[in-house]
């Protein structure tokens, strides 16, 4: 198996990811941590990426709709071809305006493709350019129209704390901000309100248990003597323990698989 860096391509965001490689089969793709600005984010699609990619029903070549619904492969040249008669009947009857073009996700994502559709609506004559900005946040678009922008760089959101997160707090953990929020009639429940991935769930139980922790055991779990819980081929590992409120934490160990 190989890790190779690359750039998740399935949205504008264009996360920075790790590839693990088998031959030809993509095995996982996770975020890349040295990748400063990302902080090793990836969202489920781009996680998803290797279920996508080797999934049978993947659309490998176009395909045209007949009128019953079902569909048949079309080559690109015959598709252009009937897409430009159409388009040509729909501007003869109602203008150019009557053409929109929409740069979303699979076009942001391809770089040629924005510069083509801005082209091609130009060739045309149609101002009717959409894109998420302009149906789902024309907000932001418009706020910096009016206020024009900061240059200064972005805020790290630690600062922001006291304007966003009033009541409660914000923990710069590296990698990752935690925000934590006060509820005044929160009761502790049985489940983990939250876990950490750690290199070794053994050292860390021991180190716990050194300043005091006791792990919690669970009936039927069958924890060892440290109240770590061990998966049947013993990679992964997990252990639980109460905050001083009641509520349950974890940490956990994935063999093969790097904590951060
Ligand atoms: S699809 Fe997800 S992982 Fe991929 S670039 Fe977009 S936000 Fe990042």
């Amino acid at each position: 198996m190989e890790r190779r860096p690359f750039v998740c391509r399935n949205c504008g965001a264009s996360c920075p990811v790790i590839v693990t490689l088998e031959g030809e089969q993509v095995i996982r793709v996770e975020g890349d941590y040295a990748a400063p600005l990302y902080r090793g984010y990836t969202c489920p699609k781009g996680r998803a990426i290797p279920q996508e990619h080797h999934n049978p029903r993947r659309l490998l070549h176009s395909l045209k709709r007949l009128p019953d619904g079902t569909h048949v492969p079309i080559s690109s040249e015959a598709l252009v071809e009937e897409i430009a008669v159409r388009l040509r009947r729909i501007i003869d009857a109602r203008g150019p305006a009557a053409v929109a073009g929409f740069i979303g996700t699979p076009i942001a994502a391809q770089p040629a493709s924005r510069v083509m559709l801005l082209s091609f609506m130009a060739a045309i004559g149609s101002r009717m350019i959409f894109s998420p900005m302009t149906i789902d946040q024309p907000g932001l678009v418009i706020a910096e129209a009016l206020h024009g922008m900061w240059q200064g760089g972005r805020m790290h959101p630690v600062q922001w704390d006291t304007l966003l997160w009033p009541h409660g707090d914000t923990i710069d953990m590296g990698r990752s901000l935690l925000h934590l929020t006060r509820m005044a009639d929160h009761q502790p429940g049985p489940h983990p309100v939250f876990g950490w991935e750690v290199p070794d769930v053994v050292d860390v139980v021991e180190a716990l248990k050194a300043k005091g922790v006791a792990m919690i055991v669970y009936d039927g779990m069958g924890q060892d003597a440290l109240g770590v819980w061990s998966s049947p081929d013993g990679e992964t590992k997990l252990a639980w323990f109460p905050d001083p409120d009641g509520n349950v934490l974890s940490i956990s160990s994935h063999a093969g698989r790097a904590a951060h």
